[in-house]
């Protein structure tokens, strides 16, 4: 069997070669999964939340250690990939604490008799998760998923195998039963072939993608083919509405952390951003003197605002979306091009003038681009808006906060923010309608997509 190679972004150094697992291997993992499900599922709830707890504190024991392997592989200021263990370590504390309640018996007056809605594990949950928040993605997914009783098959992307490694090992060292959470190492060749047959076997209940759209098509096709439920989180390409009575200063410094977190590969971030043409010179000049100032560098160090992009076909794409912008007829404000150094780096850049139908417009920019639109009025801001494919996230910008949240909830979108950032937390549901996904991750109705909701009626 061939073995997967992990790359650094940063330095294009090999970080690590991992064995890639074939087919036995994957057959063990499914039957020790069943398995682990079959007893998991019967153990009280208050015993699966103590594992949650329990990963919390590995997660917290080991963070400087995990958040340095996360940089290695993918490339994020160290200070997010600190930032991120946290917030995985909190969210498991928090469906610990919050969880058995979503999941305890619901009466509902139904007439004559006892009626009770239950929610009950449904069995192995096969999870294709990204890089970008290799810890987080995966974390949201599986607290409450395992909480409900189910187990977990992870198949991770090739480039965070040791994060994948480590997950794993989280789980176990905290005590989690054999086969109850296992990453499959499986190279991008064979994941098409090996996803399609995890999905299509009769021990797999669901499978949940975080990623591309053209990776959750191709999962969502084989989970209806099995007739399975699945989950989708897929890209966005989230509209920034800044209104004419916006405070400028505020909006900017939001655009820059917005844009450049995990050096722009989110799928939250703001990425079309619609200002109104009476402020968008002031909104551009300072926005281009805002990321000009940005520390770019090695992500190991503080300080450090902007890392390299996870992977050099990540860079190429984003280097071919911006030429074709910019020959579309956008005007290069700043950046365009990579850094003249060794790694993934690409400079942060403002494309102005950006219109409907240009590449920045219509694809999703998976790095530190900014494509600035203006608008004349708030009908045409809702348009512009909504003249895409996607879904996700959006966010408007006004000192008139009611004036803002009309304009927001005209916006097609599955999250969207008044005077802040679209940020996924552990109360709130979180996911996109469109190509941007379906199904939803976090809070309670998060936890119930892997459950059985069942109807408990006794006369
Ligand atoms: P992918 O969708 O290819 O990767 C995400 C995960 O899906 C990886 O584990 C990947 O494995 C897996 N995958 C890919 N194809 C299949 C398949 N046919 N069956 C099952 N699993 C599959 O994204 P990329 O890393 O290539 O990034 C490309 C673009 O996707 C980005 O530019 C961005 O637009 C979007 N994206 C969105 C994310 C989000 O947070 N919503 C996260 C990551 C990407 P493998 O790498 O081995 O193919």
């Amino acid at each position: 069997m061939s073995a997967v190679t992990v790359v650094d972004p940063t330095t294009e150094q090999e970080v690590a070669t991992y064995p890639e697992h074939g087919p036995e291997q994957i057959e063990a993992a499914l039957t020790a999964a069943d398995a682990a499900y079959r007893d998991w599922r019967r153990r009280p709830v208050a015993e699966r939340a103590e594992l949650l707890v329990a990963v919390a504190a590995v997660l917290r024991e080991r963070a400087e250690e995990l958040a340095r392997l996360v940089v290695s592989e993918m490339g994020k200021p160290l200070a997010e990939a600190r930032f991120e263990i946290e917030k995985s370590a909190s969210a498991l504390e928090y469906f610990a604490e919050a969880g058995p309640a979503m999941l305890a018996d619901t009466e509902v007056d139904a007439g004559a008799g006892r009626h009770v809605v239950t929610y009950e594990p449904i069995g192995v949950i096969f999870a294709v998760m990204p890089w970008n928040f290799p810890f987080w993605q995966v974390i949201r997914f599986a607290g409450p998923a395992l909480l409900a009783g189910n187990a977990a098959l992870l198949k991770h992307a090739p480039n965070v195998s040791g994060t994948a490694l480590a997950l794993e090992d989280a789980f176990t060292a905290a005590g989690a039963p054999a086969g109850l959470f296992t990453s499959l190492i499986v190279g991008s060749e064979r994941v098409p072939e090996v996803s399609a047959q995890l999905i299509a076997d009769p021990r797999v209940a669901a499978v949940t993608l975080t990623g591309s759209e053209r990776a959750g098509a191709f999962v969502a096709a084989e989970a209806g083919k099995a007739l399975k439920k699945s989950v989708l989180e897929l890209g966005g390409s989230d509209p920034f509405v800044v209104l004419a009575d916006a405070d400028l200063d505020l909006a900017v410094q939001h655009a820059v952390t917005g844009r450049l977190m995990t050096a722009g590969q989110t799928c939250i971030a703001p990425k079309r951003f619609l200002v109104d043409a009476s402020v968008v010179d002031t909104f551009q000049t300072k926005l281009v003197a805002a990321l000009e100032a940005v520390k770019i560098g090695d992500p190991t160090e503080d300080g450090t605002q902007l890392g390299p992009l996870a992977r050099l076909d990540i860079l190429e794409n984003l280097e071919r979306q911006v030429e074709a912008t910019v020959a579309e007829g956008a005007e290069l404000k700043t950046g365009g091009q990579r850094l003249d150094r060794p790694g993934f780096f690409f400079a942060p850049t403002v494309l102005a003038g950006v219109k409907p139908g240009m590449t920045a417009f219509t694809e999703e920019t998976f790095g530190p681009v900014v494509a600035i639109t203006p608008f004349e009025t708030e009908d045409e801001a809702v348009e512009l808006a909504n003249d895409t494919r996607y879904g996700l996230g959006a966010t408007v910008w006004s000192t008139d906060t009611e004036r803002a949240e009309t304009v927001a909830r005209r916006i097609e979108s599955g999250l969207v923010s008044v005077n802040a950032l679209v940020a996924s937390d552990p109360r709130l549901p979180f996911g996109g309608i469109k190509r941007s996904g379906y199904g939803r991750e976090l809070a309670s109705v998060g936890m119930h997509e892997f459950t059985n909701i069942r109807t408990f009626k006794v006369a």
